[in-house]
């Protein structure tokens, strides 16, 4: 995969690079615990700079999502429809991705997701997990 160079910073350099090898990967501060996304360079709860990079176990929960079928631009046109979540990752960041895969237009708030890359990008998405018997 290729990450857009225009992304990369001096701050979120290491979480593209683990992006690139499919990781997930959060900055935790030393000093309050926090641990944040996007990536900064303090501690945006304390402003302490004693940050460290944490592997994400990549599953989270969704908070909200929406489908998008009208294309806000030429750009989207050939991508409708496509869904959006927030989610909250296990270790506690939001991100706001696309949902791909099998049953993404039926995302549902409270669905368990798990984080994949996309292939071209390196942007992180979510898929939808396996859910049990319930029918939803
Ligand atoms: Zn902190």
């Amino acid at each position: 995969m290729t990450v857009d160079k225009s992304l990369v910073n001096g701050d979120s350099e290491p979480y593209w690079a683990a992006a690139a090898l499919g990781r997930l990967v959060f900055q935790k501060c030393g000093q309050c615990s926090t641990v944040q996304f996007p990536p900064r360079h303090h501690c945006a709860t304390c402003w302490g700079s004693d940050l460290d990079w944490i592997e994400s176990s990549g599953r989270g929960t969704v908070e909200s999502c929406t489908v998008v079928r009208r294309a806000p631009s030429y750009a989207f046109a050939d991508k409708v429809p496509y869904a959006v979540a927030s989610v909250i990752v296990d270790e506690g960041p939001r991100m706001i991705a696309s949902v791909v895969g099998e049953g993404a237009l039926d995302v549902r708030i409270g669905d368990a997701v798990s984080v994949v890359f996309d292939a071209d990008t390196g942007l992180p998405q979510f898929r939808c997990n396996q859910s049990g018997p319930s029918g939803g």
